[in-house]
């Protein structure tokens, strides 16, 4: 998976490869798709959701170029994957996930797997999380209609955001700048990811 899916496919940022080699990815794939859990692409986590494929969690992470001390938010827990590679690198990771019994497997694995920087919640994610705002980084792993004001306020001056922008069926992955409280958007590449379904998302969840 390194070499073939990141370091031939031009990621660099030796923190991002540093913890997608470490963290054990089999342990975020249910037991019966563990066989798969290194191969190119996403894999269904239940509940109609998916783990992103590895190229896909290392660009998006490295996109951000996460610093030690950045506090990032996350949103679409999902598995917890990503969640564990950001906190593998930055100081404090808030990540929010709407369904319910997703969010508490995933932070099952992750303080299995003795994570103590991560703060996790279940609510609709597209209105981010004031209290704790405002955050260095921020990444949304689900395809949204357009930028949510709501999460680029909750961004901190020269913050980045990543977030796929599109239709419910193809996305462009999107980075966003933070310049002067005025946004900086550059489009990466094209992606699909499950709808960001909530106040500031996808109205319905059709
Ligand atoms: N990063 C995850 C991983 O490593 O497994 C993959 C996430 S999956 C592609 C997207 C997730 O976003 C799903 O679990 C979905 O339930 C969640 N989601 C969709 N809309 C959301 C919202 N408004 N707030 C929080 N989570 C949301």
């Amino acid at each position: 998976m390194i070499k073939h899916q990141l370091l031939d496919r031009g990621i660099k940022d030796k923190k991002v490869i540093a913890a997608m080699r470490k963290i054990p990815r089999h342990l975020f794939i249910e037991e019966d798709l563990t066989n798969m859990a290194y191969d190119d692409h996403p894999l269904p986590i239940g509940e109609g959701q998916t783990i992103s494929q590895p190229y896909m969690v290392a660009a998006m992470t490295e996109e951000l170029d996460l610093k030690k001390k950045d506090r990032a938010l996350e949103i679409g827990t999902g598995s917890g994957y990503q969640t564990a590679i950001l906190a593998e690198i930055c100081k404090e990771v808030y990540t929010i996930e709407r369904i319910k019994s997703l969010s508490h497997k995933a932070e099952e694995t992750l303080k299995r797997l003795g994570y103590r920087n991560i703060y996790f919640k279940v609510d609709d994610g597209t209105v981010g999380w004031d209290k704790h705002s405002p955050f260095d980084k921020i990444l949304v792993t689900a395809g949204a209609p357009n930028i949510p004001d709501t999460l680029f306020n909750q961004l901190r001056e020269k913050g980045k955001m990543i977030i796929p922008i599109g239709d419910r069926f193809s996305q462009i992955l999107t980075l966003i700048e933070k310049i002067n409280n005025s946004l900086k958007k550059r489009a990466l590449f094209e992606c699909i990811f499950v709808p960001l379904i909530g106040e500031r998302g996808w109205q319905d969840g059709a």
